[in-house]
């Protein structure tokens, strides 16, 4: 029985949100940008927020306009 040699199981550290994920590569160490705890394709959450925040923006300047 062999063990693959190239495959080594890494602690990706996610600098968006910090979660760390174990994953395993042929990497000695790996870094992500966006993982699925905080990849807007997967959560749903960022967008919806980033949208409301703005309507309601919009809504506050009609408010001070009448
Ligand atoms: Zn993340």
């Amino acid at each position: 029985m062999r063990t693959q040699p190239n495959l080594n199981l890494v602690a990706a550290t996610c600098s968006t949100c910090g979660a760390t994920h174990t994953i395993t590569t042929t990497a000695r160490s790996i870094a992500v940008d966006v993982c699925s705890n905080c990849h807007p394709a997967y959560t749903g959450r960022e967008s919806t927020v980033a949208r409301g925040g703005r309507v309601e923006r919009f809504n506050r300047r009609r408010e001070l306009a009448a």
